[in-house]
Formats: C-alpha cells, structure tokens, sequence
C-alpha cells in the first residue's frame, strides 16, 4: 500500500514535471524581460535627468555672464554720466565726450558704441569717428522710455539694427537729468549681439540644442543656433513665461520649445542683477538616439541571453517529456512483466491435469506452515489421500478415462467446506494431500472423513473395485505440535502415510488418524 502510493507520486510528480518547467521558463523570461525594460526606463530617466541638469547648470553660467557682461557696460555709461553731469552748468564738450567714449569703447570688446543725445534726440557725442548731424534718435524706444520715466537705472531694449554701421545690437541706455531733475538727453551704450552668437558658439551643443538669451518680458536677444530672424521673437506663449518664472527664478523641465515647436530638455535662470532669462534646451530626440546608441549593446547582449535561456528551456523540456514519456513506457512494461511472472509462477505451481497445487507448492507450503505454526504456537494437520484399485480402474476403463477420474476425485476436494488458508494439492499419480493450518488432530480426522465421503458421493462407477462398485478414497492424518514435534515436514508425512497405511489395511473406503 505503502509503495503504491510512493509510485503513485512519482508518476505524477513525472507527469507535472514538463509543466512545472516550461511554467519556470515562462516566469524566467518574463523576470528578464521585465528586469530589461525597468533597467531601460531608469537609464532613459536618469540620461533626461542629467541633461536637465546641465541645462541648468548651462543656464545659470550665462546668465552670470550676461549679468557680468551688462555691468561692465553699466559702469562705462555711469561714467560718462559723470562726465555729463559735471559739465551740465558750463555746456558739454561733445568733442571730450566723443574722445572719453572711444577709449571706454575700446577697453570693451562687447561694446559696439556708446553715443549721447540730446533731450530732442540729437547727436552730441559718439564713440564713433565722426558725429553725424542729421540723424535724430528720439524716435528709438529707449529714447521714448527715458523721457517719460524718472528713473535712474539702466534700460535694457530690445535688438535693434545700429543706425551707424547696420550691425545688430542691443542698447542699454541711461537717463540724463539737468540740474533740476528735468529730462536732458539720454546715453546709450549698444552691445554686439555678434559678441553673444561668439561666446555661444564656444559650447559644446548639438545642432538642435539651444541657447536663448531674452528680455525679462520674453522678447528675443539672441537665439542659439537660430538665424537672426529670431531676434525679438516674442516667447511668451512659453511654459517657461507662463508659469515657471512666475514661482522660480531657476529650474529645469521638458516642454515644447515655443520658438520652434521642438520637444527639448530645459534649464533656465533669471540674472540677479538685470533679470535677463537665459534657457538652454538639450533636443529629445537627439538625446533618445544617443541613449539608444549607448544601451544598444547591452540590449542585444540580454536579448541574446533570453534567446539562450530560452533554447535551454525548451531543450529541457523536450527531454522531460521524453523522460516522462519513458517513465510511463518503462511502467506499463514492469506491469506487463509482472503480471507474466505471476501467471508463470501459477503455472509452475499447479498441477497441469487437476489445477490443484503441484508438489513443488504442497513442500513450500507445508515447510512454510509448520514455521508458521511453530512461531504462534499453533497444530498443523496433514491428510494423505490415496484412491482404492486405481490401478484396476486403468486396466478397465483405459488411461483417459483414469485422468478424467482424477479431475473428478479432485474438484471433489477442492469443494469441501475448509478455511482460506488450507490448501489442497495432488501429492503425485493418484494421491492427494490437504494442508490444514491450525486444525487439531480431531478437525483433521473430520475433514478426512469429509473426504472420503465427497469422493464416495461421486459415484463414479469402478467394476473392478473389491469394495464397491464405484471408486472409493482411503485418507490418512496427522497433526504437528509444536511443543511436542520437532519441526520436520518429512515427519509428519511419514506419520499421515502410516495412518494412510492403517486406512488401506482396515479395508479401505476410510479415514485414520496417526497413533
Ligand atoms: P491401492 O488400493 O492399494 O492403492 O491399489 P492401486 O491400484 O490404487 O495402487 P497402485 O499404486 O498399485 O496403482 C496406482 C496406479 O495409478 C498406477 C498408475 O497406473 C495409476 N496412475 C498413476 N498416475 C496416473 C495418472 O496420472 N493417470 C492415470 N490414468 N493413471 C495413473
Ligand atoms: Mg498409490
Ligand atoms: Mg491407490
């Protein structure tokens, strides 16, 4: 029973193997699968981190640098308001001026110029070489600003193209005063956006990358690599104007750029001192190719580790099935083999004619009984049968007829009333033999009589027969004790053939017991 139910849970533990191997190999390949893609999300999102970062690193060394840049432009027109103001009750010398001017100009390479005019608008004093005497700037949107505001700080205006050399710039201008706070002119100092597009240009970046200097109100100053006609674009419609400078003076983030539409990775800042923006914005797709690049590799390697542990897999499991298929093949033959032993073993054990058990069997089982007996203590009886005149019984009805007498005599004994565990077997020619586990001498002597008359009760007819006129059966038997008999099968053979002996002598058709 027990090994039964181990063979039971090998075969299905066989069966569920495939399944629990190819269930193994699905889980595996997802885990990798899964693990890659993770891996991919959080290099891409740290690559996008990383360009923000430096975006906004970016931004802030250019704002420093428009900061430095504005300042050094600042101090040039405060001192030539100086000049201007220390000259104002005597009349300004335009032709001093022009010359303070030049030499300031020249100490500044992102100076285009630096000019004075008067409160009409007029030229009085220029960096340039010669004053011109017919232009009028009082129509330039500083000129407009200072004249209308009192305020002492400097104007930052949008790029304009300089009247005197056609070059773009950006003025940076200051208000003048007379001595009683009355509008008396304005100084302007205008800076070469070419100074920006070459200080930019020394940055790494990519083509799509970009760098925008603009107004505090988003207009234009310079654009990265943008052509001028950029210059005073409007960029307000910007996420960056909408709602980030609002709360941030510095930051980063993704957004489509509002000057081209392209989706970028930005930094900004704002200047401390003149509140200029500055955003640089690394390009997305460039950066998604670059990423791609850098990862392909390492992509193509656990891909073709999936494919390997994949392969592997499936070779595992193809020879699981065969093992499993194996198993059963190796099973159902061991069945086979066993159930032909087994009627091979019955075959050996029986006695051809009668199909009761042969001799071989009467000794293993008697020799097994009287152990049997031995240990618990137990009797064991023997009954020896032997039929009356079978010889004459030949002699008469010939050899063939002697068998069919035999299979009789036999099924006659095999149906007497007897326990499980007696056995019944032709002892040899027409002698028979009963093994009765546990009867005593008296149950012995009981069966014995049963015997010879359920042979009787045949009533198979015997002419030649000196007692009867139908064949008879003589029957010994003898019990072994085992506190009193030496455990000897022979013995007690002995013992039911002297009984027997007596049975033939007292005239036959009878039972005896031995002693
Ligand atoms: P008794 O009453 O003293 O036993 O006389 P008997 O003739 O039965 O005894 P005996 O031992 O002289 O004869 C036994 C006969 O049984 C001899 C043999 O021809 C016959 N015989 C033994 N085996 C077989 C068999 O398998 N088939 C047939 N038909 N006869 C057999
Ligand atoms: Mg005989
Ligand atoms: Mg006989």
């Amino acid at each position: 029973m027990k090994l039964k139910r181990k063979a039971d849970r090998l075969r299905s533990l066989n069966r569920s193997l495939p399944r629990i191997i190819a269930l193994s190999g699905i889980i595996l390949t997802l885990a990798v699968i899964g693990l890659n893609i993770w891996t991919l999300r959080e290099t891409w999102r740290d690559t996008l981190n990383q360009a923000q970062q430096m975006a906004v690193n970016l931004s802030l060394s250019q704002a420093r640098q428009a900061d430095d840049t504005l300042l050094q432009t600042e101090l040039s027109l405060r001192e030539v308001q100086h000049k201007v103001l220390d000259q104002a009750s005597t009349g300004v010398d335009g032709a001093a001026l022009s010359q303070t001017m030049r030499e300031l100009q020249s100490r500044l390479p992102q100076l285009h110029g630096l000019f004075y005019y008067d409160a009409q608008g007029k030229w009085i004093a220029t960096s340039e070489k010669v004053v011109p005497q017919n232009i009028n700037n009082s129509d330039r949107e500083y000129f407009q600003y200072h004249r209308t505001n009192p305020r002492d700080s400097v104007h930052i205006g949008p790029v304009i193209r300089s009247r005197s050399t056609g070059e773009l710039v950006i003025p940076v201008s200051l208000r003048v005063n007379d001595s009683s706070g009355g509008f008396s002119g304005v100084l302007l100092a205008t800076i070469r956006v070419d100074y920006f597009r070459r200080y930019y240009s020394y940055y790494e970046m990519g083509a799509r990358d970009v760098l925008v200097l603009m107004l505090p109100d988003s207009t234009v100053l310079y654009a990265r690599p943008m052509p001028d006609s950029y210059i005073g674009k409007n960029l307000s419609s910007s996420r960056l104007f909408q709602s980030l400078l609002a709360k941030y003076d510095r930051g980063g983030g993704q957004w489509h750029a509002a000057l081209d539409g392209q989706a970028r990775v930005f930094g900004f800042a704002r200047s401390e001192r003149y509140s200029l923006v500055v955003a640089a914005g690394y390009d997305k797709d460039n950066l998604f190719i670059s990423w791609l690049k850098a990862r392909v590799k390492d992509v193509l390697l656990d891909l073709a580790l999936l494919l390997g542990i994949m392969l592997m897999g499936a070779y595992v499991l193809t020879q699981a099935r065969r093992s499993a298929r194996n198993q059963q093949e190796l099973t159902r033959l061991r069945d086979e083999l066993t159930a032909a032993n087994l009627s091979l073993e019955n075959l050996a054990n029986a006695d051809g004619l009668t199909g009761l058990a042969n001799r071989r069997q009467f000794d293993i089982f008697l020799q097994q009984s009287l152990l049997n007996a031995a240990e618990r203590n137990e009797p064991v009886s023997l009954l020896l049968m032997d039929i009356d005149y079978f010889k004459r019984y030949n002699d008469t009805y010939g050899h063939v007829a002697g068998d069919v007498c035999l299979k009789t005599v036999a099924d006659a004994l095999k149906e007497l009333a007897m326990r499980s565990s007696d056995k019944v077997a032709r002892y040899g020619g027409e002698e028979f033999a009963i093994i009765l586990p546990g009867a005593t001498q008296l149950d012995a002597l009981y069966i014995a009589r049963e015997a010879v008359k359920a042979v009787s009760a045949r009533n198979i007819a015997h002419n030649s027969s000196s007692i009867a006129a139908h064949v008879t059966l003589s029957a010994g038997c003898a019990t072994f004790m085992p506190d009193r008999d030496r455990l000897d099968p022979q013995a007690l053979i002995e013992k039911a053939d002297e009984a027997l002996y007596l049975a033939k002598h007292g005239g036959r058709n009878q039972a005896r017991r031995y002693g």
